[in-house]
């Protein structure tokens, strides 16, 4: 598939060359990272990239919609059985238009929006100032309890009764336990807002059954498609009926013009994919994963915010070791293992340089690591803090990493075996 590609433009071709050896050399533990399987991949880069599909099947602004429509529908019918939800959109081109078009549908500018405060784990569509939704919203922030690293509901209830939002958002892009979606649902309901759940992160738990699903108690359900979902980059929404109408017109024309049809077909078969035991095998392996590391983590005298973990990711409280979020995650670069710097509940440091480093599974379960290679890599997490400046000692794990890699090779071609009856 490259070869054009070569041909034509050598300079970017090597550099993807490059990405891919990255990728498959390092140890991923961006827990919003994945790897796609070939099929999603084959489906991103396909012909549907050429057609401009403004509208909804049936309802197009164009002609030559003969496959286009069977695809959205396919792709539409898949999202609602998947997730049981009454109607599906999965026009949205991120994560974050998703929220975007979710507050569109059902509030006006100027009204009250409660979301999680991003240096406690929320998202920036959920209200943070940097971030156009709290320009166009009024926006009120809740927080976690420092103490616990958990949600305190009766302090969100207090929030919530004194602002009275018009919607609350739960979900988050850094919080380690289940989310208990029913109690956000019933303070919601109690103020009169409407519930808009934010799955980005989760979204593959949910669908294995390993987490709480939001679906039956929130009026509109976002996720990201390229998470623990595994498909390609990309956005989508849930709904009950009564906004189904609302949501799609928010999405088009309110916000966005012609759907990437290209996205929305890997999104069909990254459904197809996760609709299946192989797929429910891996999002339990992910959180089997992710509760052995964090263990492991623990009894090398790592610090993390909750105590542990209930889903994919974790977060390290580095204040203990001394060692700023920012220098650890690079000096981990160094030794082969990529993860991000975080801030850590009512951190005491600022967001650019914080006291906290987010890790999680699903890219390295998709490889095939289990709980054996938790424990190699919480032992290295020890011996980069040890040796944080010693460029010998991370040059030696670099290669011991490299070496892991090697028995995990990038499952550049796995493939999920298909259902029989697929829809
Ligand atoms: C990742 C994420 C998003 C945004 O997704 P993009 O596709 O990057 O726009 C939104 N909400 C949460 C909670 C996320 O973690």
């Amino acid at each position: 598939m490259l070869s054009a590609l070569e041909k034509y433009d050598p300079q970017i071709y090597e550099l993807l060359n490059q990405e891919k050896a990255r990728q498959s050399g390092s140890i991923r533990l961006i827990a919003s990272e994945n790897y796609v399987s070939k099929a999603v991949l084959q489906a991103t880069g396909s012909c549907m990239t050429n057609k401009y599909a403004e509208g909804y099947p049936g309802k197009r602004y164009y002609e030559g919609q003969q496959v286009t429509d069977l695809i959205e529908t396919i792709t539409c019918q898949r999202a609602k059985k998947i997730f049981n939800a009454d109607h599906a959109n999965v026009q949205s081109y991120s994560g974050s238009v998703a929220n975007i078009a979710a507050y569109s549908a059902l509030i006006e500018p100027g009204d009250t929006i409660m979301g999680l405060s991003l240096t406690y784990g929320g998202h920036l569509t959920h209200g943070w100032k940097a971030s156009f939704t709290s320009k166009v919203y009024n926006s009120v922030q809740y927080e976690v309890d420092p103490d616990t690293g958990r949600f305190d509901f009766n302090k969100i209830e207090e929030l919530a009764k004194k602002h009275r939002p018009k919607m609350i958002v739960s979900g988050a892009t850094a919080y380690c336990r289940e989310i208990d979606f029913a109690k956000f649902g019933e303070i919601a309901k109690s103020v009169g807002a409407y519930h808009l759940s934010d799955i980005a992160h989760i979204s593959g738990l949910v669908i294995a059954g390993i987490h709480q699903s939001p679906v039956p108690h929130s009026d509109i359900v976002s996720t990201t498609t390229h998470k623990t979902l595994r498909g390609p980059r990309g956005g989508m929404l849930l709904c009950k009926k009564e906004h189904a109408k609302a949501l799609d017109v928010a999405v088009f024309p309110g916000l966005q013009g012609g759907p990437h049809m290209h996205t929305m077909t890997a999104i069909a078969v990254a459904l197809a994919e996760a609709d299946t035991d192989e797929f429910i095998n891996y999002a339990k392996q992910i959180v089997i994963n992710a509760k052995r590391l964090a263990e492991k983590l623990m009894e090398h005298g790592f610090d993390l915010v909750s105590g542990g973990t209930d889903n994919h990711l974790m977060l390290i409280d580095l204040r203990s070791k001394n060692i700023p979020g920012k220098i650890y995650a690079k000096a981990l670069g160094r030794a082969g293992i990529v993860t991000n710097y975080n801030t850590i509940p009512n951190d005491p440091a600022p967001p650019f340089n914080p006291s906290g480093l987010r890790i999680g599974t699903p890219a390295i379960t998709t490889r095939g690591m289990k709980e054996e290679q938790m424990d190699q890599i919480a032992a290295v997490f020890k011996r980069v803090a040890e040796n944080i400046q010693n460029e010998a000692v991370l040059e030696e794990i670099r290669k011991e990493m490299l070496l892991l890699c090697s028995h995990f090779p990038v499952p550049d071609h796995f493939i999920i075996p298909p259902k029989k009856n697929v829809i």
